[in-house]
Formats: structure tokens, sequence, C-alpha cells
């Protein structure tokens, strides 16, 4: 079946939603399509109305207009026990009262399940998130780590057809949370249910989820591809949220663009007229220019008057001197002056590069892209 032809397991349509008549709305007309088995992540600034998305959808909120529906079914009026959905938040919640397998059981038992299938099925599922030696423990004995786990394995329990997920591994340490990546991983390798989940760490939503959603100011920006969000954002306010430092305004003539940093070869497609350079620092580095090579000529060598195609120009390359250096792990980051602005962008492996170092900056034809002025 083609994606066109897919039923989308999620649908908005025109939501909208204002918790008074006073605040702003935290919801504007927010169009969202989901396909099935695909992960999610919803990214933005606090207050953005990113929980109050999940929060509609789950039906533990209602909307003040819009639709939503799921798997094709319009479920907006539904309570949120009618929808099939099972939702994970930032603490567990688990009953205290009942030992890790009961907990996991709870909702089959609820549904009229008898004990002992309930807690089979209890245990696949704790098997699912690597918890089944933990079964008869009370959760209160349990990491934060294991307790959210735990909760994950109650949320698949209910055989929900979305999952959705509120910031749910905010609290727990780096190193903790990259094994929850690599649980969510396997679950959808498993049982791949839809899964949409709040974040606000850009990593974990790439780490997580094969697109994303950003939000700011209750209104939908982009829903693409993780890589077009960082690479090829819809927006400056796209490329600012998702942590972009380089940003130069300026004019596109021809195919190139003509800013601060000077002259840059870009996709000779993009049509004439104001706009901004966009490229992330993770995706330009910087060598070091060996002396006795011209050094006043800020701005870019190959730019070319009539550019063609990017790809057949080659890499371009700025001239500038170094400004600061923050070594990030194995990775150096550097601002480099150009002329008169500022580019942000990391050392070439091997280039051990501090203040004052003259440089030379590649920007590769693929990192770079324009967004409106
Ligand atoms: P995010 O998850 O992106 O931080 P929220 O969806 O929680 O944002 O909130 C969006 C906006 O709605 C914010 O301005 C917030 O203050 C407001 N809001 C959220 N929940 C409530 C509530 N229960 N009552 C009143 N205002 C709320």
């Amino acid at each position: 079946m083609t994606t066109e032809l897919m039923t989308s397991a999620i649908t908005l349509t025109s939501v909208t939603k204002s918790y008074s008549t006073t605040a702003p709305a935290a919801l504007h007309g927010v169009n969202l399509d989901i396909l099935p088995g695909t992960s999610t992540a919803i990214v933005g600034p606090s207050g953005s109305g990113k929980s109050t998305i999940l929060r509609i959808i789950a039906g533990l909120e209602d909307a003040n207009g819009g639709r939503v529906r799921l798997s094709g079914r319009d479920v907006t009026a539904l309570l949120p026990e009618q929808r099939g959905i099972s939702m994970v938040f930032q603490r567990p919640l688990l009953f205290p009262h009942l030992t890790v397998l009961d907990n996991v059981a709870f909702a089959d038992r609820a549904a009229g399940v008898s004990r002992a299938q309930a807690r089979e099925q209890a245990r696949e599922h704790l098997e699912m998130v690597q918890m089944g030696t933990f079964a008869s423990r009370s959760p209160q004995s349990l990491s934060g780590g294991q307790q959210q786990r735990v909760a994950v394995a109650r949320a698949l329990a209910a055989k929900p057809s979305v999952l959705l997920l509120d910031e749910p591994f905010s609290a727990l340490d780096p190193g903790l949370k990259d094994e929850m990546h690599a649980m969510i991983a396997s679950i959808r390798a498993a049982v791949n249910p839809t899964i949409l989940f709040v974040t606000h760490d850009r990593d974990e939503a790439s780490a997580m989820a094969e697109r994303i959603v950003v939000l700011e100011n209750g209104q939908l920006l982009q829903h693409d591809t993780v890589d077009h969000v960082f690479h090829q954002p819809a927006s400056l306010a796209v490329a600012r949220l998702l942590g972009g430092k380089n940003a130069f305004a300026g004019v596109v003539d021809n195919g190139v663009h003509h800013s601060a940093i000077g002259a840059v070869a870009i996709d000779a497609h993009v049509a004439s007229g104001p706009a901004t350079l966009v490229f992330r620092h993770e995706a330009v580095t910087a060598s070091l220019r060996l002396t006795g090579s011209p050094s006043s000529d800020a701005g870019l060598t190959a730019a070319h008057p009539d550019a063609a195609a990017c790809q057949r120009l080659g890499p371009r390359e700025l001239r500038g001197t170094v400004t600061a250096a923050v070594q990030r792990g194995p990775r150096r980051e550097l601002v480099v002056r150009v002329g008169d602005a500022d580019v942000h962008t990391e050392a070439a492996p091997g280039n051990l590069l501090s203040v004052g170092d003259p440089v030379t900056v590649s920007l590769p034809c693929e990192a770079l892209w324009t967004v409106p002025a």
C-alpha cells in the first residue's frame, strides 16, 4: 500500500484550544497527519502547546474547535478510555500497593481478563522492556529508570494503536536516556505502535523519531523528516528552535547568496531575491590555514557569477580567524570571524584550533539552505 492510500493513525484538523478567554490560545488551528507505525517527536519551547496536543489526542482535554481522528475514526467526542490510546508521563505513576507484574496486568484485569491470562501478558510486556526479573518487586524498590520501563510496559499492555509519551525520559540521567531510546527501538521492532512524544531535547527527538513536529506559540511551524527540520528548516524560527546558530540575511542573485560572509554559491534553482542563508555548525568544518596564504580576503572564493548547480562548484570556502573555541567531548566548536560576521563551525578532525588561528571554513553544498528573509 502506498503512503498516499494509507489511513493516518492520527489526524488533527484545525484543532484549536484556549484555556481561558484572557490568555492567548494554546493551539491555533493545528493540522497534523501521523502515519501508522511511525515515531514522531513534538518539539518547541516551553508553553508552545506540546503537551496540549497530546492531551487532546488522548481525550484528557477537550479542543474548542477542530476534529481528532484515529485510524480514520472521529474520536473528538469520545472518552479517553474509548480511544485505544496509552500515555506515558514524565513520572511513572505506578500503583505502590501492587507488584510490578500486577501494575502491568492492571489494564487487562480492569477489562475483565482473568488474572492468570492478564499476568501472562504482563510478563511478556515486562520482557519487552527488559524488566522480566523484577515482576514480583514493589515499584518503590526500583530506580527511576526501571519504574519508567514498567510504566512503558503498562502502557503497551493495553495494546494501544497509538502510544503517547509526554517528556517520558527527561528526568533521567543522560546514560539512562540512551538505554531508554534503545528500549523504544526494540519495542518498535517487536510491536510497531504509532508513537507520538513530546521532548525538549533535540538529540532525543532525533534518536527516537524519524519525523519531527515543530511548534511555537500554538502554531505548527514544520512537520518533516529529522534531516529536513535540521538541514532544510521551513523558516528562520525553525532553524533557531532547533539550535541553528548560523543565519545570514542577504540576497540571492543568480544562484549566489550575498551577505556579511560574502558571496556563497547555493543551489541554482533558488529564486533570486532577499533570503537568509542558514547552515548547521555541525555540518561545516574549519581547518588551519597555512601561513603564507592570503588572509585578508574575507568572503567566499568559490562563488561564481553564473553559478549553475551547487555541486558543480565543489565545496565553498570562507577565510577567517578563530575568536572562540569550546571543546565538547571529542568535538571542538569554534566561532570564526569572517569579515564582519561570526560563523559557527567545528574544527576538522586533527585540527587543534585555538583563538587567533587563521582558518579556512569549508561549506559543503548540501549543508546550505535558504529561508525567507
Ligand atoms: P508545552 O507542553 O509546550 O510546555 P502546554 O501545552 O503545557 O505547553 O501549554 C500551552 C499553553 O497553555 C501555555 O501557555 C500554558 O500556560 C497553557 N496551559 C496549559 N495547561 C493549562 C491549564 N490546565 N490551564 C490553563 N492554562 C494552561
